[in-house]
């Protein structure tokens, strides 16, 4: 009822009626052309506007001055509902989205507008990203270690989105869209081992489908490159005493991290390097073979002591045979003192987080990757921005940010 209450009481208001003629963005007059109503869903349920409306003749666009009043503009949901459409679209399917407002909320916002909004949320915050690049204050405090990593992770697009890309299926096309992921936490916490375990709440994100690669002829950092710089910033990358990179191996992360990050220690992140050699050895023996699960399980435990060497000696004995044991050599020499696991263990840093493998699925899998889903890269992009910022604990400041002009309807 409250709803009904706001309702009478705004369309008894006719103070938005701003004589005949008012200025339209296009610097012309536009000429008022009656009350026009609206319904609206807010917080407070739906509610129908009778609002003064203006129409501009030399550009054709027409604008209610009480709807921006209201910042009700572009949309038919008040501030209040868009900001939980944010929120549940960060979280959940458009389609569980829709029923999470209607249960929780009371709103009845349909599946097709939760996309449209939430998409068009989520192109805001992803221009925030870009443009709000502040450090933290100068006086506080930053982790002794912090660390960054870099991951892709594949996205199912549609078939328009995929014209004319090589990708992996087997007849040389592609199904998916490679996002790439920073992520930056601390682990100043230990375990009963003493092993550094990442500190609850220390962990941001930033992702999006993007290059990592610049053009030669091109001077600017790659698109991915800026974006890590731009991570690395606000958490004050550069403040932490010590600083390192962690990924799966990709020569693409180290070619950044050596650019963009130069002084961090790099390593490969041992969860991967491990995956690799349990791969490599089902290559080597079969699938499901007891001989494979033992040769893996030595070549970590070679990898945990820092015995690079040993690890090497083994691949290289297959290496003539095995096409995978050969391309691992390579891996494995390339990387080798990314992969000094004891020797970093003993500096008390975290190699074996699957922080980074982690946060491709809670960031990119866990909403963008599920049975059915087809993305275009607009819509993947917002969406995978919205959810970042939700994860990174940002989404407030967002908001805060946005309406700074107060909103006159919840
Ligand atoms: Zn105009």
């Amino acid at each position: 009822m409250a709803a009904r209450a706001v309702e009478q009481r705004l369309n008894a208001d006719t103070s938005d009626h701003a004589g005949p003629t008012v200025r339209c963005d296009c610097g012309k007059a536009a000429r008022y052309a009656g009350r026009r109503p609206k319904t609206f869903a807010t917080v407070l349920g739906d509610m129908t506007l009778e609002r003064a409306y203006y129409y501009c003749a030399p550009c054709g666009a027409g604008f209610c001055p009480r709807d921006r009043a209201l910042r009700l503009r572009d949309s038919s949901l008040s501030p209040g509902v868009l900001r939980m459409v944010g929120l549940v679209g960060a979280m959940v399917s458009f389609e569980e989205g829709h029923e999470l407002l209607h249960a929780l909320g009371g709103v009845d916002v349909p599946t097709k507008h939760v996309e449209r909004a939430a998409e068009s949320l989520g192109r805001e915050i992803a221009q925030d990203e870009r443009h709000v690049v502040e450090p933290p204050p100068a006086d506080e405090p930053v982790a002794p270690t912090l660390y960054l990593g870099m991951d892709g992770t594949g996205v199912p697009m549609r078939a328009l989105e995929l014209l004319g890309r090589n990708g992996k299926q087997p007849d040389g096309s592609a199904k998916t869209r490679e996002v790439k992921l920073c992520t930056v936490w601390s682990a100043e916490g230990r375990d009963e081992e003493g092993t550094p375990v990442r500190d609850v709440g220390s962990v941001t994100y930033s992702a999006a489908i993007e290059s990592a690669a610049s053009a030669d002829t091109d001077e600017q950092p790659s698109a991915f490159a800026q974006r890590v710089v731009r991570e690395a910033t606000r958490r004050a990358f550069d403040r932490a005493p010590r600083r390192v990179v962690l990924g799966a191996g990709a020569p693409w992360i180290w070619n950044l991290a050596t650019e963009h990050l130069p002084d961090a220690i790099q390593i490969v992140d041992r969860f991967h390097a491990k995956q690799h050699l349990s791969d490599v050895s089902k290559s080597i023996f079969g699938a499901t073979s007891d001989l494979a699960k033992a040769w893996a399980r030595q070549r970590h435990d070679e990898l945990d002591v820092g015995d690079v060497e040993a690890v090497l000696r083994a691949l290289r004995i297959h290496a003539g045979t095995d096409t995978e044991a050969r391309k691992c050599v390579e891996y494995v020499t390339t990387n080798r003192t990314r992969m000094r696991y004891a020797a970093f263990r003993a500096q008390g840093l975290c190699t074996s987080t699957g922080v980074v493998e982690a946060g491709c699925k809670v960031a990119i899998g866990t909403r963008c990757k599920r049975a059915g889903m087809h993305w275009t890269v607009a819509g993947a992009d917002a969406i995978i921005a919205l959810r970042c910022c939700k994860l990174s604990g940002r989404f407030e400041d967002f908001w805060e940010r946005r309406s700074a002009a107060k909103a006159a309807v919840a």
